[in-house]
């Protein structure tokens, strides 16, 4: 980046993103494969980066969530398999095929719908089966009194011409949650996944070679889970790591500058709004970030970033392109001065708090002005 320019950026570390790979890989069992989770542009690190770097890793699989994310991949020189886990319309099959995307498929339509496609290009899809356990969004459903429909409709879909079918997941929607609840629930929605598999084998005589279900949660609280295939994404990013088991580096540094500072008297009000009021003689330091690079405007007057000297408490409502910081305490601080929003030193965890979000929301919402710088 040019020097002049810096503005705000997002530090990626591809050593640490190596690093994280590397420690999931060996604690794994030996054999089984590894997927990454690349969607959201890579939970905003660089979809194509990482995907680079993933393939120069060793990984097996990528997932993405649509068909847009897949061909960017492709077009960018991706070769290693690619998973799409939402839904692609069967009028896409052709595109599917010709750049050898795998496709989920969520009921006994939509494999009908792909079939159908496949057969009239003279051609073959590669699939994987999605199994809704208790997560209540997509796949097939095969609980209680819908257990052997829902087996059925899945063997159906796997004997249909124009389909292979090399995988079977399901999705778990509390592994990452601490509690026994929480466990219990986990462990259900696993039993059910196993069931299907094995009613699959021995009713129907069919056997798919990757069974996968652990996202980052399950990578980390129940490694037993890991069957042919993890498949992680927050975690490869170095987030979720609660106990620190793993010793993974977060990948991302949100950075902006100081743009300029003033001193205001007691009794002004600062920024959109109102919101704050200074009650002594205050140095404010203006800074280049704002909600349209992905800051949160919801943690307005909540939150606090780093400097070198020491944090500075964020002031007044956060704007489109700036917002103000309390720079009294720390006269260090000067104009230029880098400011990190989460990385290293400040925790996404207290700024995701502070918006009343999730990491996730915030590491996918660093928008496009904002460049990623690679080391
Ligand atoms: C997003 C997603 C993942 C990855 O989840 P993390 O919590 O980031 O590990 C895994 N599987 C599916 C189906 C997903 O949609």
């Amino acid at each position: 980046m040019d020097d002049l320019q810096k503005r705000t950026w997002a530090e990626i570390s591809l050593a640490n993103i190596r690093h994280n790979y590397e420690a999931i890989r060996s604690d794994i069992p030996t054999g089984c494969r590894f997927l990454g989770v690349v969607k959201a542009d890579a939970y905003g690190h660089g979809a194509l980066r990482v995907a680079m770097l993933l393939q120069d890793c060793g990984a097996d699989y990528l997932a993405v969530s649509c068909l847009d994310e897949a061909l960017e991949l492709r077009a960018g020189g991706i070769t290693m398999p690619i998973l799409i886990l939402g839904h692609t319309p069967w009028q896409y099959t052709g595109s599917l095929i010709e750049h050898d995307i795998t496709q989920t498929v969520t009921c006994l339509a939509k494999a009908e719908e792909y079939s159908a496609a496949a057969v009239a290009l003279g051609k073959e899809l590669n699939i994987h089966i999605k199994v809704d356990t208790g997560m209540s969004r997509l796949g097939f459903l095969c609980d209680g009194s819908l257990s052997e429909e829902g087996v059925d409709h899945i063997a159906r879909s796997c004997r249909l011409p124009g389909l292979h079918t090399e995988g079977i997941y399901t999705h778990f929607a509390v592994s990452d949650e601490p509690g026994e609840e929480n466990r219990a629930y986990t462990e259900k929605q696993f039993a059910l996944f196993m069931h299907v598999t094995e009613e699959l084998q021995t009713k129907y005589g069919i056997r798919i070679p990757i069974r996968h279900c652990a996202n980052s949660g399950a990578v980390v609280n129940y490694p037993e889970m890991a069957l042919d295939m993890v498949r992680p994404g927050y975690l490869l990013y170095g987030y979720g790591d609660t106990t620190g088991r793993l010793g993974l580096k977060p990948c991302m540094r949100l950075v902006t500058t100081v743009s300029t500072i003033k001193h205001y008297e007691a009794g002004t009000s600062i920024s959109y709004g109102r919101r704050f009021q200074t009650t002594r003689r205050t140095r404010i330091g203006v800074l280049a970030v704002g909600y349209a690079d992905g800051l949160p405007r919801a943690a307005s007057c909540k939150c606090s970033f780093y400097t070198p000297w020491g944090k500075i408490p964020q002031v007044g409502t956060i704007c489109m392109d700036m917002c103000m910081a309390d720079l009294t305490d720390l006269y260090e601080v000067e104009v230029g001065t880098e400011v990190e929003l989460f990385g290293e030193h400040a925790d996404i965890n207290a700024l995701a708090e502070a918006a009343g979000t999730i990491p996730y929301e915030l590491l996918c919402s660093v928008t496009k002005r904002v460049p990623r710088v690679y080391k």
